[in-house]
């Protein structure tokens, strides 16, 4: 079995990178993988990070750098990272995350060659800083089925589900000032991933604005060099 592709997505919340980080990992062939997936994979497989994890989101404690990296370093070697590939949805969050999984540009060798981690592209989706937080104040979601809605003006709270089993409604850290605080979160931790990705030779900056096919289009159309990819087939 060949490798498959190894995709890092990066974006501030808002951006629609875990809707379209889903669609490129279905397209490739390759897992989805969010740091809760991670997290609830090493819980499962009863290993001793797993159980210091669980342990700190059950007292809903933030899980530091070091058990982070050590969750996705095992979840590397044991799931198989160098042969299923990956899209990687939400790590690495900081730079020392990212030195310490992938290595560190101009010193290590290339990304491929690297012990541990490796990754081909990372994705930069950009979406300008208004605009995520529009989206994220007019986001509903059905506490039902889990649907997600936008409504045309955030004044509006809630809207019926159109799937008809519930009202959708704002989530709690959605609420204004918890969306700033996590938009400016973001800005000072992740955002200083980009120029790293970029220190590699290896990221790309897609426009994440407009409909989410013809943001799809454009991200596939970035990643052809990188991945061997080159129609968006019937979606
Ligand atoms: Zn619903």
């Amino acid at each position: 079995m060949t490798a498959r592709p190894r995709v890092v997505v990066l974006g501030r919340q808002g951006s629609g990178k875990g809707t379209q980080g889903m669609r490129l990992a279905g397209q490739l062939g390759v897992p989805h993988l969010s740091t809760g997936d991670l997290f609830r994979a090493a819980v499962r497989a009863g290993t001793e990070v797993g159980a210091e994890v669980d342990h700190l989101l059950k007292e809903g404690l933030l899980v530091p750098d070091d058990l982070v990296i050590d969750v996705v370093r095992d979840e590397a070697e044991r799931s198989q990272w160098s042969v299923t590939g990956y899209v990687l949805d939400g790590f690495p969050r900081t730079v020392a995350q990212a030195e310490a999984f992938f290595g560190t540009p101009h010193i290590d060798l290339p990304p491929e060659a690297t012990s541990h981690g490796a990754f081909d592209v990372a994705i930069s989706l950009d979406v300008p800083l208004a605009e995520a937080r529009r989206r994220l104040a007019t986001r509903r979601v059905c506490p039902v089925c889990g649907t997600i809605v936008s409504v045309d003006d955030a004044a509006v709270e809630a809207i019926p589900c159109p799937r008809g089993d519930g009202t959708a409604v704002r989530r709690g850290d959605d609420r204004d000032d918890a969306i700033d605080r996590r938009l400016a979160l973001y800005e000072r931790e992740t955002g200083p991933l980009a120029p790293w990705f970029a220190a590699w030779g290896r990221l790309v900056t897609v426009d994440g604005t407009g409909t989410a096919d013809a943001v799809y289009q454009r991200l596939v159309d970035s990643l052809a060099p990188f991945v061997g990819l080159t129609a968006v087939p019937p979606h």
